[in-house]
């Protein structure tokens, strides 16, 4: 049986990625936080390459819709004998199809798999994946945004990346998740550093007086002035 050598073997959070691309992996998640994250072993990531799952002499893993039309669809038996190699080694992961017509990825998501023992994600082509394959493998269909992207890789890599930052050890002690975007419902309150005037503008008295209380209270009401004139949809889900 074919063995995909992975980064960070035997990690606690473990990701799986099954592809047509696995040369696109790690990609961006080598680099920074998540990738000396990836190098210090608190995650794990095996690109799975779709391709040696593929059937015939060509291992072709897609073909034509059913009922005609434009395009070519993933084929259930490749991905489910895709599914099913990986599943051996990782019992417990969830298994996500990344889909524009998915769950919106969110924060309090990516904390919830953040929380669990990894994922597995397939990443789909061309126009998506045979429908049977997601009910019999029970996916749970995920998705980034409403437009559309020509491969699901992408979004897998955003997935990987929004729930690996929120792992124990990854972000550093002076990193404050809980004052982050989200966080509480509300977006971020403005951030200000050096210098204290740039271009004709200063930093607001309030955040250099010293004063932890006020500051507290300015940053409080400034995520509710920002939260309520950019997104009053997160206002009205608190
Ligand atoms: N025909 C599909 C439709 O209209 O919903 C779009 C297929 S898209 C060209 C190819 C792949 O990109 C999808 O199978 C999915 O894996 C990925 N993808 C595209 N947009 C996405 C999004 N907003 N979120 C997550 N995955 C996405």
């Amino acid at each position: 049986m074919a063995h995909f050598p992975e980064k960070g073997d035997r990690a606690a959070w473990r990701v799986s990625v099954l592809t047509l691309f696995p040369e696109m992996f790690p990609g961006p998640l080598g680099v920074s936080l998540v990738g000396q994250a990836l190098e210090a072993g608190l995650w794990s990531l095996a690109a799975i390459p779709l391709r040696e799952f593929g059937v015939g002499r060509h291992r072709a893993v897609d073909d034509t819709p059913a009922g005609g039309g434009a395009g070519m669809v993933m084929r259930a038996d490749v991905l489910a004998a895709a599914v099913d190699h990986v599943r051996q080694g990782e019992p417990d992961a969830p298994l996500i199809y990344l889909s524009p017509r998915g769950e919106p990825l969110t924060q309090a998501l990516a904390a919830e798999l953040a929380a669990g023992p990894g994922v597995m994600l397939l990443a789909g082509r061309f126009e998506g994946v045979d429908e049977r394959v997601i009910a019999g493998r029970q996916m749970r269909e995920v998705s980034i945004g409403d437009y559309v992207l020509s491969g699901g890789e992408l979004a897998a890599m955003v997935l990987i990346d929004a729930c690996v930052r929120l792992l124990p050890g990854v972000l550093g002690a002076s990193d404050s998740l809980g004052e982050e975007s989200f966080e509480d419902g509300l977006l971020e309150y403005p951030q200000y550093t050096k210098p204290r005037e740039w271009e004709g503008r200063a930093i607001p008295e309030v955040l250099l007086s010293g004063d932890h209380k006020k500051v507290a209270e300015w940053r409080r009401s400034e995520a509710e002035r920002i939260t309520a004139e950019r997104r009053p949809d997160l206002l009205k889900r608190r």
